[in-house]
């Protein structure tokens, strides 16, 4: 294999730019050289309008300075037609014309399932897992997981130091669709006293009732942090209980969202409690120590497989060794709640006195 390309797609998140650097130095170490496409699955598909900003060759001095840089600088974006064949077939074309003969790709579940449509079209492609959400169930961990948490920690380490001073209770919204990984590690990690997740039934007339007890014996801050796919796991009746509270009619019909539900929890406990969403700043940053060495370490070992003839195959970790998985095994398989941290967090900040 004498040239290979790499793309960023899906969410970005911190350590991408190590796993392009670490793809880039290791094929140049290899004698390869490498095209960097922009903007994730449009890149390949040439569609820029003046055809300049679609791809750049990428050698040792264009990935220098890049390691500590959080977002993607090959820049990211969705791109719906490449759910179809003639488009993956034209991306191909494409790629062969620039005398491509692999691609490495960084990105979520759906972009392994890209990759692996260009795969199984005789394209030798690999993946690296590269998601705030740690959503992917055969790696331990995804790339970016670790610096969210670490920016979350952060965030909600300001927000306890003013609910505190004004005892009252926060909710906090992380990103987490289907996966509440980030949300356990946080609240795990922040000494949290409730973590709702995507993956756990919840009702929100229980996290009031502890909310008052807690404040009843004396707690002065109370974290809740809440995995913004929690709605979905949320099996109260709300339709009954908006009824029943004077201050709550009129929500019933409305679609849920953090605010609404701090105001429910403050009509049912009788306790303030505000709302923050952390959004977009969890993505953001330079990436931690862990991320660098994750993504340096995956990148290097998705060339490896690409020089060994081993497309079809995404890259991960596991026990803190670097394993590789053929895509058919891991695409839409989402990582079951870890049951684990969940009860250690209620063991931790479970209340007696
Ligand atoms: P994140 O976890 O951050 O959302 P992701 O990779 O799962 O990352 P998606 O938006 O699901 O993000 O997918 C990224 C891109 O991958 C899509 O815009 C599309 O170009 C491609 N893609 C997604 N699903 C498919 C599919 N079934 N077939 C081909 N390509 C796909």
């Amino acid at each position: 294999m004498k040239r290979i390309g790499v793309l960023t797609s899906g969410g970005d998140a911190p350590g991408m730019n190590a796993a392009v650097r670490a793809v880039v130095r290791t094929a140049v170490y290899h004698d390869m050289s490498v095209i960097g496409f922009k903007r994730g699955y449009n890149g390949p598909l040439m569609q820029n309008r003046n055809h300049t900003d679609d791809f750049e060759i990428l050698t040792e001095r264009n990935v220098s300075g890049v390691i500590h840089r959080g977002g993607t600088f090959l820049m990211t974006a969705r791109c719906l037609d490449f759910h179809k064949q003639e488009v993956q077939e034209k991306a191909i074309k494409n790629m062969r014309a620039l005398g491509l003969e692999g691609l490495v790709v960084i990105g979520g579940d759906g972009t392994f399932r890209g990759a692996h449509a260009l795969n199984n079209l005789g394209f030798p492609t690999v993946g690296i897992p590269g998601t705030i959400d740690n959503d992917l169930a055969y790696t331990d961990f995804t790339l970016g997981f670790d610096t969210a948490v670490n920016t979350a920690i952060d965030s909600v380490n300001r927000i306890r130091e003013t609910s505190e001073s004004h005892e009252r209770a926060s909710l906090i919204t992380v990103m987490g669709r289907n996966c509440g990984d980030l949300a356990v590690h946080t609240a795990l990690a922040c000494g949290a006293e409730y973590a709702l997740v995507p993956e756990k039934e919840w009702y929100v007339e229980d996290i009031a009732d502890k909310l008052k007890w807690g404040v009843l014996t004396g707690k002065r801050s109370n974290i809740i942090i809440f995995a913004e796919g929690a709605f979905n796991s949320l099996k109260s009746n709300m339709h009954e209980l908006c009824h029943k509270y004077e201050a709550l009619k009129g929500i019933e019909n409305d679609q849920m969202t953090s605010s609404k539900l701090a105001h429910v929890l403050e009509v049912l406990s009788g306790h303030e409690v505000r709302a923050t969403v952390l959004g977009y700043i969890q993505r953001g940053g330079s990436p931690s120590g862990s991320d660098r060495i994750l993504g340096s370490r995956l990148g290097a070992h998705a060339v490896e497989l690409l020089l060994n003839n081993k497309g079809g195959r995404a890259v991960g970790i596991r026990e803190n060794k670097i394993i590789d998985v053929p895509f058919e095994e891991i695409t839409g398989v989402i990582r079951p709640l870890n049951n684990e941290l969940v009860d250690l967090i209620n063991v931790l900040s479970h209340n007696t006195e």
